[in-house]
């Protein structure tokens, strides 16, 4: 196998692993918790955690970290899952924490049995204040000392809801002057009376991440439970549990999350936009989640070669969000179908083109693949060329149409301007041409020149279509330091209407997902989420401009 990178400290960690017979299939897991939908660092997440297993052979398994009965909802559960599916990737098994609540259970009675846990009376004010500081030791309160029958007694009443939310805890007994205060008896669990999305009443004490995760780790024997950095201090706490329990010994490893310009990332932040309504909802295509994405026409591949092309650092960065854009445009180059748009429309007659003929043009697809397929496109003597296609009094390198200039319409003619009309405010109202029969593409005749070719639509056949022309969300690179209310750096401009662009009619008949490339324009999807506007016409999403305009506007 030729590598063209090295391994990551990821990959070495598991081939050594592997040769030293420490593990001998690698299991690895994407463990969401389904409180939100899925975004851009959980697909590098899972392109990590599937990607490796992939590489090695090993399994990956999908596991809802579903502790949290309050956020949880069903909804998520199905859109991470058809997320997943989506991103290419096959897990093993599907798996709840919430399975393992009675296994978390026994597990904590173990600990209590052998003097390592206790039920704490205190309020979580309490429990706070008796931590200490970074630089002074907590301090041990009278609950410490309860006996181990005594707590055995307690953990089961708070099982049976004997008592309110806040009542009771079970803490580990550690060490309350470790230098880690996650150490200094961390809570392992909480009581909550409150209805789960799988469990429904039958629990009201619920374990705390991290008396979930790593054990859930050891259960499904999980060798390599990769996280992100802020986890590296809970590291101690995940080992020391294993090892107390005497459990299958999985092992936590850190990356650093991935932090991406223009937008914000984290769960809480995006449902906020999506309840104050600044976005249409979860899968609005200026989101940073998967469901936008897709929305928005990126494909599956651009978002997995941008997890491996990005790699896995450990310390924290920002990732410039045209990156990602350029993995979509290369993707796109080579699968999306081309066709024509014209998003502001100016009248062109082609004097010695009779009326009421229609040409039909052969128009390749994508002239990137191998296998060629071709549309039909209707030519008749009144067109519609884009308006900035036009100068009256054009400067020395303007190479589109000008009087007495020459230009050629894509898939047919060159056409010569012979005059032009105005309305009284200077507006270009018509343009006059005069086309070349022997010029039609394809016809093998070289004799005339053109230097541009414009896109363009028929008058009389041509679909009317909306689309949607995305930019940032945010005008501020670096959100996650961003001061002040996130609204005040919003970017007015992130969507856009126009409501007046032209499509040739082949649109009329393509399938619904298919990715365009709008010929000089940009590409586009078909918007998933309206599919037609009010009037009935087809609403297309802007994926991504054939450039990044946005690098070079930044520098002005
Ligand atoms: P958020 O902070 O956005 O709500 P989270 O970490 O709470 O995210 P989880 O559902 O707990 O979301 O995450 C599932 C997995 O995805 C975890 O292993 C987590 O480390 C990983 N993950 C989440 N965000 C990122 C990110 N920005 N970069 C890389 N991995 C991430
Ligand atoms: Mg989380």
């Amino acid at each position: 196998m030729s590598e063209e990178k090295s391994l990551n400290f990821l990959e070495e960690i598991i081939e050594n692993d592997l040769k030293s017979g420490k593990c001998e299939q690698v299991v690895t897991r994407f463990p969401p918790e389904p409180n939100g939908y899925l975004h851009i660092g959980h697909a590098k997440s899972i392109c990590l955690n599937f990607g490796l297993a992939e590489r090695y052979n090993g399994k990956t398994n999908l596991r809802f970290d579903d502790t949290n009965p309050e956020k949880e909802e069903t909804e998520y559960v199905e859109s991470i899952k058809a997320d997943i599916k989506w991103l290419g990737f096959e897990w093993a098994e599907e798996l709840y924490t919430s399975d393992y609540f009675e296994d978390l259970y026994q597990l904590a009675v173990t600990l209590i049995k052998k003097g390592l846990a206790y039920v704490d009376d205190s309020t979580s004010e309490q429990i706070a204040a008796g931590k200490g500081t970074p630089t002074q030791p907590g301090v041990a309160n009278q609950y410490r000392s309860r006996s181990v029958e005594e707590n055995l007694t307690l953990f089961e009443q708070m099982r049976a809801g004997k008592y309110k939310d806040g009542e009771k805890v079970l803490r580990a007994k550690i060490d309350m002057a470790a230098p880690n205060m996650l150490l200094r008896d961390p809570v392992l669990y909480r009581i909550k009376h409150a209805t789960h999305h799988r469990t429904g009443d039958k629990w009201c004490i619920y374990p705390m991440y991290d008396f979930a995760h790593g054990q859930s780790d050891s259960i499904e024997q999980i060798t390599h439970s990769i996280c992100t950095l802020e986890f590296v201090p809970h590291r101690p706490l995940y080992d020391w549990l294993i090892k107390q329990l005497e459990i299958f010994p999985s092992h936590q490893y850190e990356f650093a999350r991935l932090n991406m310009s223009y937008t914000v990332m984290s769960k809480r932040k995006l449902l906020q936009l999506v309840t104050d309504k600044v976005v249409e909802g979860w899968d609005d295509p200026r989101m940073p989640t998967i469901s936008g994405m897709r929305r928005r026409g990126y494909t599956a591949k651009a978002i997995r070669e941008f997890s491996k092309q990005i790699g896995v650092a450990k310390r924290e960065n920002l990732i410039d969000l045209s990156l990602l854009e350029y993995f979509v445009r290369e993707d796109l180059n080579k699968t999306s179908t081309r066709r024509m748009v014209v998003f502001d429309p100016v009248k062109l007659v082609i004097s010695n083109f009779p009326e009421g003929q229609i040409d039909y043009l052969e128009g390749e697809d994508n002239p990137e693949t191998e296998e060629k397929t071709y549309r039909k496109i209707p030519f008749t003597r009144e067109l519609y060329i884009e308006r900035e296609d036009f100068m009256a009094d054009p400067p020395k390198k303007f190479f589109r149409l000008a009087p007495e200039k020459m230009v050629r319409l894509k898939y047919g003619y060159i056409v010569r301007c012979d005059s032009f009309e105005q309305d009284a405010a200077g507006n270009i109202t018509q343009i006059n041409c005069t086309y070349f029969p022997e010029s039609r593409s394809g016809s093998g005749d070289n004799t005339l020149k053109a230097k541009g070719t414009l896109h363009w639509v028929s008058a009389s056949h041509h679909v009317p279509v909306t689309l949607k022309l995305y930019d940032r969300l945010f005008t501020v690179e670096d959100m996650g330091s961003a001061e002040g209310d996130y609204k005040d750096h919003l970017n007015p401009d992130s969507l856009i209407f126009n409501e007046q662009a032209l499509a040739e009619p082949a649109i009329l008949e393509d399938q619904p997902g298919l990715a365009y490339q709008f010929l000089r324009k940009g590409y586009f999807i078909l918007d998933s989420g309206t599919g037609s506007d009010a009037q009935g016409k087809p609403v297309f999403n802007r994926t991504v401009g054939l450039k990044d305009s946005w690098a070079k506007e930044s520098r002005k």
